[in-house]
């Protein structure tokens, strides 16, 4: 059975910015890396239209070209990029071991080493207006689309820490900054909250939801509405920032690799190893602390020096066995 089943020496999964940085790098390395690409070809950056902040684009570029030139650039170099998505895997614990990948349910594949670059989903509220006006006005990013709010007035929607920094970080660019939390109270540290508090030009509004986001093409305005009165208001906002939190799409490796309470891939000191021999994790998957493209490709270039690291130690330890 084994004879009909591919072996490769590097799977890379997702093909996000790490997923293509890996690719560029092990490709050049001659690891001949195949990738699947997953639902969401080119990662989240495809969902977006301004990426400023990629260094290499003085005039900023839309995420879905920058998507499109990694993969010419990954491709020019060997890389095999296939459609597909991987529904099961089953990692070998030894040294050297052959792990085991199922694609789209049918497909078996066996690899030597594996980069997981499948990113991680950022949630959003669900509400139709809210979805409508993606990329107009609603983003999941602060970071990321904050500077295109510079001095205008913006709101933000969440209650723990990452809600509270990305408020902080909105306060400084914007003129001012609503903030939604559904509770009484905050989720985030202490400390945050005290740093959200002392910024005057955030006002935290809270047992408050969003009812809808206002606007046609883009966001011109918030209606909100208090969950214990149920009283409507309007406010007018240009951009409105979703900091609910985000889920790993680490669903698969549950039970195989190490991960945090809340899902994300741990990965050993500074370099990209998982708990597995021979797998690595690169990108969103196992960091929830910068989630940027830049980073995620910093690690995407540390996992195929990682894997070719590993791969060669394999085989110099079978040539002098
Ligand atoms: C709206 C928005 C705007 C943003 N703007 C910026 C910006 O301006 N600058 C910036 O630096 N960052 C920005 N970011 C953040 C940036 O997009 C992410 O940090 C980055 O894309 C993470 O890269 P990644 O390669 O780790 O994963 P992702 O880009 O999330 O890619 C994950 C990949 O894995 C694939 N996948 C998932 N599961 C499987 C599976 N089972 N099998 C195969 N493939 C799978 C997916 O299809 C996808 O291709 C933005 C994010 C969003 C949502």
């Amino acid at each position: 059975m084994s004879d009909t089943i591919e072996r490769i020496k590097c799977l890379i999964i997702g093909s996000g910015p790490a997923g293509y940085t890996a690719a560029i790098y092990a490709s050049r390395a001659d690891l001949k890396p195949v990738m699947y690409t997953g639902m969401e070809p080119g990662g989240q950056l495809t969902t977006t239209t301004e990426v400023d902040n990629f260094p290499g684009y003085p005039e900023g570029i839309d995420g879905p070209t920058m998507m499109m030139q990694l993969q010419q650039q990954a491709e020019r170099f060997g890389t095999e990029v296939r459609i597909g998505m991987v529904t099961a895997v089953e990692f070998s614990k030894e040294i050297g071991g052959i792990h085991k990948v199922t694609v789209d349910n049918t497909t078996q594949i066996e690899a030597e080493s594996i980069i997981i670059s499948t990113g991680a989903t950022a949630k959003y509220l669900g509400l139709e207006s809210e979805q409508r006006l993606r990329g107009g006005g609603v983003s999941a990013c602060a970071v990321c689309d904050g500077f295109f709010y510079k001095g205008q007035d913006v709101a933000i929607v969440g209650a723990g820490d990452t809600a509270a920094e990305e408020a902080t970080y909105l306060a400084n660019i914007c003129s001012k900054v609503t903030m939604l939390v559904r509770k009484d109270y905050m989720r985030a540290s202490k400390a945050m909250q005290h740093r959200v508090n002392n910024t005057s030009n955030i006002e935290v509004r809270y047992n408050t939801e969003v009812d809808e986001v206002l606007g046609e093409q883009v966001v011109d305005g918030l209606r909100m509405v208090n969950n214990q009165t149920g009283d409507k208001e309007d406010i007018a906002i240009t951009g409105l920032f979703i900091a609910i939190g985000h889920k790993p799409n680490t669903d698969i490796f549950k039970g195989q690799l190490d991960m945090d309470d809340t899902g994300y891939l741990i990965t050993e000191g500074k370099s990209t190893k998982t708990n597995v021999p021979g797998v690595f994790a690169a990108g969103d998957v196992q960091d929830k602390e910068y989630r940027q493209a830049v980073t995620a490709a910093g690690t995407g270039c540390m996992a195929a020096l990682d894997a070719e690291r590993y791969l060669a130690t394999i085989e110099s330890s079978v040539e002098t066995a």
